[in-house]
């Protein structure tokens, strides 16, 4: 029987792992089988252990439960431990379960290596202090970013978030509706407003011509927060390039091979 990975999600049924995998699979001549497993609200936990139970080997894990797969792990890597969240996990040789998070890695890899951006010194403001934010934040300052300003809806979960990197001095946080008044070199939306169908009401203001807008929601033909930047003349980019590249090093992490990613780019 060839070897079980899956997506844990709720709702998952949009995903695009269960393709990705498929694809690195054959590219990398490995045999697996990779599924989309909803468990419902309140299944995760019991979903999960009964797929290891059967025999599963590893699995991805998205909204909402990537905190409680940190808490069922057996152990974490250092950065899963630092973002307090985890979207990757593995069966070890002994049965335990690692506890892995390729978001940050993931994001990094789209940007610095697919897109070309400089990052060394890049002033930065980040929308949103959910899991995501938690899974990104660490691995941008330890690529040194220069500024950070992390934004959201509820201040009180902007605030906890910052004083998980105690390490970034230069860190400011606001509501969504009392941004800084000056421009950043890179504004990543980690909201789901994109996948919710919305524009996050935005100041023009956060905009200059060399500004990168990343959106972590993916969507043909752009997000309304990449159309938001792109209409005023400045780049958008969505999250496609980083839902490749993280699932890339989630299929190295189970798989010791890493494969290539370009061909998915350019979908
Ligand atoms: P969470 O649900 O954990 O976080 C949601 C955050 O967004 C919270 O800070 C919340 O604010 C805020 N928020 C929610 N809805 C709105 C809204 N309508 N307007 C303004 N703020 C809002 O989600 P995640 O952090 O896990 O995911 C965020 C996004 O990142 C999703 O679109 C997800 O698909 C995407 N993603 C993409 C990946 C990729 O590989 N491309 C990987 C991981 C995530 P509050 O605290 O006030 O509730």
């Amino acid at each position: 029987m060839a070897d079980r990975y899956a997506v844990f999600g709720h709702p998952v049924s949009h995903s695009r792992s269960p393709a990705i995998h498929q694809h690195f699979a054959e590219q990398t001549g490995q045999s697996l089988v990779y599924e989309a497993i909803d468990p419902g609200a309140e299944g995760f936990t019991a979903g999960i252990t009964n797929f290891f139970d059967k025999g599963g080997l590893g699995a991805n894990v998205t909204v909402p439960f990537k905190e409680a797969a940190f808490a069922l792990a057996d152990e974490c890597t250092e950065r899963a431990a630092r973002a307090g969240a985890v979207n990757t996990l593995k069966v070890l040789d002994d049965g335990r379960l690692l506890g892995e998070n390729t978001d940050g890695a993931g994001l990094l890899r789209d940007l610095t290596h697919n897109l070309g951006v400089e990052l060394g010194g890049a002033s930065v403001l980040i929308l949103g202090a959910g899991g995501a934010s938690r899974g990104i934040l660490g691995p941008l300052v330890d690529a040194g970013i220069g500024t950070l300003h992390v934004a959201n809806r509820t201040v009180a979960k902007a605030e906890a978030l910052a004083k998980r990197f105690p390490e970034m001095t230069a860190v400011t946080v606001s509501g969504l509706d009392r941004l800084p008044t000056r421009a950043f070199d890179l504004i990543i939306n980690a909201t789901p407003s994109s996948l919710q169908g919305q524009a996050l009401t935005l100041p023009s203001g956060l905009l200059a011509r060399d500004t990168l807008a990343y959106d972590l929601a993916y969507a043909e033909g752009g997000t309304p927060f990449t159309r938001w930047a792109e209409q005023r003349g400045v780049p958008g980019r969505d999250g496609w390039g980083m839902l490749v590249e993280q699932a890339a090093e989630s299929f190295f992490l189970w798989r010791g091979v890493r494969p290539e990613t370009a061909v998915l780019l350019k979908r």
